[in-house]
């Protein structure tokens, strides 16, 4: 069977301060991707992982409590951005999409979930649960806008299906095959957001590990290099984001040959 191909585009940006995202960086503003992946299946056919921002985050940012969330994150979003209209130039419809991989909720990975109404959506129960019931001020605190997610997002998710991970995906340990024939392999990397997955996917050149927010920044997803305390007193859950760094590391320095994509910094070519 033919392999999976990895295409990691962005839809949007948003500014942050480069400090917080890296201790010891500079004290300016900076242009962070939204970035997503579309992986060309050889029998799903376009299958998304997240969308990166989408036309809901920008209404939800235009009302209290998401107006917030443009204060801490400004995001940046031309019409052509989206994943919706990028996928038209290449000739994909909306319809044609069956599958988004959900690497976690944060408005920049799921603002583009209501574009694509034929897709099925698959994440983490442990992603929903802790959010779930989240509204106002309370979702906009964990960066969750819940009028991202479409009416019948719970109706439309298949919930991901983990299992022991054998012992070439050390030290992951639990592994989701999406779609139940190796060519998509979800692993954990929770603590950034509650639930957050990767992706491992084996291409004709190589292995492309997606590690969403794992890190910041493809140098950070390979060398440890800490965020400001600022940063890590978002995270879900810091001690849990630390041990998915030190996973994801150590898979990376196992597998010396794989490329690193990561949501915000540009994705890595074959090595
Ligand atoms: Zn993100």
């Amino acid at each position: 069977m033919n392999s999976v191909r990895v295409l990691s585009l962005q839809a949007g940006d948003c500014l942050n301060l480069a400090a917080i995202t890296e201790r010891g960086a500079a004290w300016r503003v900076q242009a962070y991707p939204a970035g997503f992946s579309l992986l060309l299946h050889p029998t799903r056919g376009p299958v998304l992982f997240d969308t990166g921002y989408g036309a809901p985050v920008l209404g939800a940012m235009r009302r209290w409590p998401g107006v917030l969330y443009g204060l801490v994150t400004p995001v940046r979003l031309r019409p052509q951005d989206t994943a919706r209209a990028q996928l038209a130039v290449m000739g994909f419809a909306p319809q044609d999409v069956r599958h988004i991989i959900v690497s976690h909720l944060h408005a920049d990975h799921v603002g583009g979930l209501r574009d694509f109404p034929q897709a099925t959506f698959h994440l983490s129960r442990a992603a929903y649960g802790p959010l779930q019931g989240l509204r106002g001020l309370r979702a906009v605190r964990r960066a969750f806008l819940p009028e991202a997610l479409p009416d019948d997002f719970e109706a439309r998710t298949e919930w991901l299906n983990f299992a022991p991970a054998p012992p070439e995906l050390a030290p992951f340990p639990e592994v989701a095959d999406v779609f139940g024939d190796g060519t998509v392999q979800a692993v954990p990397l929770p603590g950034h957001a509650p639930g957050m997955v990767g992706l491992l996917v084996p291409e004709a050149e190589g292995l492309t590990v997606l590690a969403a927010d794992a890190a910041w920044s493809v140098r950070a997803g390979r060398e440890a290099r800490p965020v400001h305390p600022v940063a890590r007193a978002a995270f879900f859950d810091p001690a849990q984001e630390e041990a998915s760094g030190a996973r994801l590391r150590a898979f990376l320095q196992a597998n010396p040959r794989a490329r690193l994509h990561v949501s915000h910094d540009t994705p890595e070519g074959w090595r």
